[in-house]
C-alpha cells in the first residue's frame, strides 16, 4: 500500500475504516505553523475492559515526544488516549501535556500516567502519594483516567497491601479513575496476580510479534479480559530499528497491524515523535487488517538478531556469573540505540547500581541469549553511560 505522507494525509477526505468507528468530523489542524482543514479519517474503536473507556485502536505513547505540535497533530487526527509517566523527561513530558490540554474539553481525551512503587522505602505511602500529586499538578488536572504502577517487575508487588491501600485511597478521592499497572517482565504471572486482587482494571504490557511466550501470554490476557481487565500494548515496534546501527526503521504499520489482530488488545501506544512516524501509525490505523505483505515482512524479522528488543524471557539471568539484571540493561540499550533517548537509558540503568564496567573480570561470557544477542558486547556498549553527566545526554 502506498504510504500516506503528511501532505497527502492533510488532503485526504474521510474514507472507510474498520470495525466500530470514530465518527468522522472536520477539524482544524495546525501543524508546523500551517493551518489546514483536515477531514478526519476513521479509526476502529475498542473498549478498555470494564473501565468502559472507548478509544481508537491507535493511541499515543508520549514518552519521548517533546514537540507539542506532534501531540496536537495526533489529537486533531482523532487520537484520544495519551500515555505519559511521572518520570518521563524528568517531568517535562507531563508538563507539556498539561500545557497542551489545559484549554481542551476534558471529555475529549483520556490520560494515563505512571508512578514507580518503591515498596522497599519506609516512607513508601508518603512518597507514592507525593509523586501522584506531583503528576496531577504537572498535568494541570484534577484526575487522571488511568493510573499505572510503573514497570512492575516481580510477582508479589501488585498484591502488596500497602500498594493496594494507596491505590484504593487515590480512587476514592477521585484523583484516579481507573487502576492499572505496566510491566515488561513475568507478564502471565503478573496478570494472574492482578486478577486475584480484583482491583486492577488496566494492564499496559509489552506486546509484539517477537515474543517467545505468546501462547502463554495470550492465554493470560484472555483470563484478564474474562475478569474485566483492559489491555494496552506497548513496545509494539520491537525497538524501532532493524539494524544494529539503528539506521533502518522498522515498518511500524506492519507491527501495529499484527498487534491489532488480537481483539483483546484495546489500543496500542506507539511512541511516535515526528509527523512522519505519526503518519505511518495512522496509515496502519486507517487500514488495520494485516495482509500477506505485512506477514511476509514480519516473518523476515523474526530471526533478525540485530533487532534491539529483548523479550524479557529472563533465561540469561541465571546464566550470568554475576547475576546482572540483563533484561533491564538490554532495555536501556534499546532506549539508547533504538529510541535515541540517551537520558532515558541512563535513568533506567541508574536504578540498578551499575558501575559502567560490569562484565570486568569475566574471562568468557556464559550467557546464551534466546534472541541471539551478544549480551556482553551490548553491556559494554551501554553501561558506561551511567558515568556520563546528564547534561550531555538527549
Ligand atoms: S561477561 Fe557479563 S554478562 Fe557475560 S557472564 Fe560475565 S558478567 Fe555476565
Ligand atoms: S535471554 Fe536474551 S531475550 Fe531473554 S531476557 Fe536475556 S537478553 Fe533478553
Amino acid at each position: 500500500m502506498e504510504k500516506i505522507n503528511r501532505r497527502k494525509f492533510l488532503g485526504l477526505s474521510a474514507l472507510a475504516g474498520a470495525g466500530a468507528l470514530v465518527a468522522p468530523q472536520t477539524a482544524m489542524a495546525s501543524v508546523k505553523g500551517e493551518t489546514a482543514m483536515v477531514e478526519k479519517q476513521k479509526m476502529a474503536i475498542r473498549t478498555l475492559g470494564k473501565t468502559g473507556l472507548k478509544m481508537p485502536i491507535l493511541s499515543m505513547g508520549v514518552m519521548r515526544a517533546d514537540n507539542p505540535a506532534v501531540v496536537r497533530a495526533a489529537y486533531n487526527s482523532g487520537i484520544t488516549f495519551f500515555d505519559t509517566a511521572n518520570g518521563y523527561q524528568k517531568g517535562r513530558n507531563e508538563e507539556m501535556l498539561g500545557e497542551f490540554f489545559k484549554d481542551k474539553d476534558r471529555k475529549s481525551f483520556t490520560i494515563a500516567t505512571k508512578v514507580h512503587a518503591n515498596l522497599s522505602s519506609n516512607n513508601f505511602e508518603t512518597e507514592y502519594e507525593e509523586q501522584m500529586n506531583i503528576s496531577l499538578r504537572r498535568l494541570q488536572m484534577d484526575y487522571v483516567d488511568v493510573f499505572y504502577t510503573h514497570a512492575v517487575e516481580n510477582v508479589g508487588i501488585l498484591s502488596d497491601p500497602r500498594l493496594i491501600k494507596m491505590l484504593k485511597k487515590f480512587k476514592k478521592e477521585g484523583k484516579i479513575k481507573h487502576i492499572g499497572f505496566s510491566t515488561h517482565a513475568n507478564k502471565p504471572a503478573q496478570i494472574d496476580e492482578a486478577i486475584k486482587t480484583g482491583i486492577y482494571e488496566v494492564c499496559l504490557i509489552s506486546y509484539n510479534f517477537k515474543l517467545g511466550i505468546l501462547p502463554d501470554l495470550d492465554a493470560a490476557i484472555q483470563r484478564g479480559v474474562d475478569a474485566g481487565m483492559g489491555f494496552v500494548a506497548m513496545k509494539t515496534m520491537v525497538g524501532g530499528v532493524e539494524d544494529a546501527e539503528g539506521k533502518k526503521q522498522v515498518d511500524g504499520a506492519a507491527c501495529l497491524r499484527w498487534v491489532w489482530q488480537n481483539p483483546n488488545i484495546a489500543t496500542a501506544i506507539p511512541g511516535f515523535t515526528s509527523f512522519d512516524l505519526l503518519d505511518n501509525c495512522l496509515e496502519a490505523a486507517y487500514r488495520p487488517e494485516i495482509d500477506e505483505a505485512d506477514k511476509k515482512y514480519l516473518a523476515g524479522l523474526i530471526d533478525k538478531n540485530e533487532l534491539l528488543y529483548c523479550q524479557n524471557c529472563e533465561q540469561c539471568v541465571d546464566q550470568c556469573t554475576k547475576n546482572l539484571p540483563i533484561p533491564t540493561i538490554m532495555r536501556a540499550y534499546m532506549y539508547n540505540y533504538g529510541y535515541k533517548h540517551a537520558s532515558l537509558s541512563k535513568e533506567t540503568l541508574a536504578s540498578l547500581a551499575l558501575n559502567g564496567n560490569d562484565c570486568a573480570g569475566c574471562t568468557g561470557c556464559t550467557v546464551n541469549c534466546s534472541s541471539g544477542f551478544k549480551v556482553a558486547e551490548k553491556i559494554a556498549a551501554i553501561t558506561p553511560i551511567v558515568n556520563v553527566p546528564s547534561y550531555f545526554l538527549s
